[in-house]
């Protein structure tokens, strides 16, 4: 147990990891080390090596051998489902723990980290019943001398590359269903976010999985992850992420061994407000939407989509909302929104609310750098006045910018939250049942939230239409994701013979 989870400030001395192949961790030794500062406070939170293609090599034949030797997909659901039950236990026990590193090297809130983590616990209790329930199917209706099996396998060695925003909830919507799945894995967590992916690794192997099954890499993406989208040995590549880096992965896959897909990538989210809602709870989840994580969200409410008539109103009342929300160290436990993660992030962020404003689009609201004297912080921007030629309005920003466009009509609001090469997710706020059910049939997107936005649980599958993505994870779809599908023919008695005589 970390003694640091307690005192609330960043560690005296950064903690050191190695990273994790065979059950166990592996010191950097001669290897380069990336030291990530805390983007909250600005100064160094933990060290983590920086691995080769050699190492991915390594940690994918180690996943290999687990996996053929049926270490793990030989067990029975009910066995695997008893080590994810464990590994919830000890999650529990270590909640704290993991909600302070996830808070220092991503810069959230440390409530909205402890927070994140439960919810992840929930993942794996959830998937320990999938395990239990996977199943396939049978056919007997070929006749007297057929019967027909349908079987799920496990896919065999995945690999996993996840984003700096969510490091530990993005990695417990995965990892539980593939475990469940009875596949092995070799995981790449952001080079800038790894702390909670290692502790998960350890974590597991303390609940009993055995060596080998679990995996990480650390590394920057331009190497240690290419490494992985290229290999020849990986037979499954999940990848969340921008959709830029989604494509290389597609290529890769090509090049390589058309190693199968499931990919979950960018998102500009619309948020239709009509005058008939409860506009003081619609503008309370629209501020919500955009501004938790700090926006930085694949699937943040960032297009505020609002029938005219309310149009101003609505505007005033969620910069209002805007205006409360608590912005600051992401240690301090009444924190709502804690820093932008990463340097490139801020700049990104600042020169589109910059271009926004070249753009002709209105500031109303916010868009400032905030000096409080350690790390970088900036307040949510609306902006009004905005057109769907816009770069604001139509490129994913990832940080606290919402767009605000007008419509007039059911079929305007379809049209214009269409407008966009993503479908990630989408959110409807009315009280009117036509309307609702008309908008979440006719917009694409693989997420819907009726009335409220970012809810989620265990249970529903996540993943995007159109370039948001492939596949689906979490529920069982998320296990059958990492399963292949296997028909089977048997013969009853005598087959009717080919050759004569
Ligand atoms: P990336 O897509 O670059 O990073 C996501 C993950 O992919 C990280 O683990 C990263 O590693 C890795 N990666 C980076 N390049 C490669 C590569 N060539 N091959 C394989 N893996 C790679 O996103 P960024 O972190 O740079 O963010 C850029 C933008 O992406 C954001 O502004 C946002 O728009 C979008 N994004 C969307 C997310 C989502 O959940 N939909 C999540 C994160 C970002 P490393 O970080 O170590 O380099």
């Amino acid at each position: 147990m970390d003694t640091q989870t307690s005192t609330r400030t960043p560690p005296p001395e950064p903690r050191t990891f190695g990273f994790y192949v065979g059950g166990q961790p592996v010191a950097a030794g001669e290897r380069e080390v990336f030291e990530r500062a805390s983007p909250g406070h600005g100064v160094p939170v933990t060290r983590i090596p920086t691995c080769s293609a050699q190492d991915v090599d390594m940690a994918v034949a180690v996943a290999r051998e687990a996996f053929e030797d049926r270490r793990w997909s030989g067990l029975s659901g009910a066995d695997r489902a008893a080590v994810l039950l464990k590994t919830a236990d000890i999650m529990r026990a270590r909640l704290d723990e993991i909600a302070y590193w996830e808070s220092l090297e991503n810069g959230k809130p440390i409530a909205q980290a402890r927070g994140e983590a439960t919810g992840c616990i929930g993942m794996f209790e959830y998937a320990a019943g999938l395990a239990r329930a996977l199943h396939g199917d049978s056919f007997n209706n070929l006749g007297d001398s057929m019967f027909g099996l349908v079987t799920r396998e496990p896919v065999g060695v995945v690999g996993l590359i996840t984003p700096w925003n969510f490091p530990f909830l993005i990695l417990c919507e995965r990892v539980p269903y593939i475990l469940a799945s009875g596949c092995t894995m070799v995981t790449k967590p952001s080079e800038m976010t790894s702390a909670t992916t290692l502790m998960l690794a350890e974590i597991l192997t303390e609940a009993g999985l055995p060596d080998g099954v679990m995996n990480v890499v650390t590394g920057p993406g331009s190497t240690v992850g290419t490494a992985m989208t290229e290999h020849m040995d990986i037979d499954m590549l999940s990848f969340t992420g921008s959709t830029a880096v989604g494509r290389l992965c597609v290529e890769a896959s090509a090049r390589s061994n058309f190693k199968k897909l499931g990919l979950e990538l960018g998102g500009k989210n619309p948020q239709i407000v009509f005058a008939d809602a409860d506009l003081e709870d619609a503008a309370d989840g629209v501020a919500f939407g955009i501004a938790f994580n700090t926006g930085q969200c694949c699937v943040s409410g960032s297009r505020l989509i609002v029938e005219r008539s309310v149009a101003d109103e609505f505007a005033r009342l969620v910069a209002d909302k805007m205006s409360k929300i608590r912005i600051g160290d992401p240690l301090d436990e009444n924190t709502q929104a804690g820093a932008i993660t990463t340097d490139a992030q801020n700049r990104v962020i600042m020169s589109y609310i910059a271009k926004g404003q070249e753009e002709g689009a209105t500031l109303a609201y916010g868009g400032e750098q905030l000096d409080l004297g350690m790390g970088q912080y900036v307040s949510p921007a609306l902006f009004t006045g905005v057109t769907g030629d816009m770069a604001i309005a139509r490129d994913e920003i990832f940080g606290p910018v919402l767009t605000v466009q007008e419509f007039d009509t059911v079929d305007d609001a379809i049209a214009i939250a269409n407008d966009t090469v993503y479908g990630l997710a989408a959110s409807v706020w009315t009280k009117n049942i036509d309307k609702a059910l008309t908008v979440t049939r006719r917009v694409k997107a693989g997420r819907f939230w009726v009335n409220t936005t970012l809810s989620g649980g265990p249970e529903l599958p996540l993943g995007g239409f159109k370039q948001s993505g492939w596949g689906r994870e979490a529920g069982m779809m998320g296990v059958e994701e990492y399963t292949q599908v296997k028909s089977t023919h048997i013969e009853i008695g005598k087959r009717s013979p080919w050759v004569d005589g």
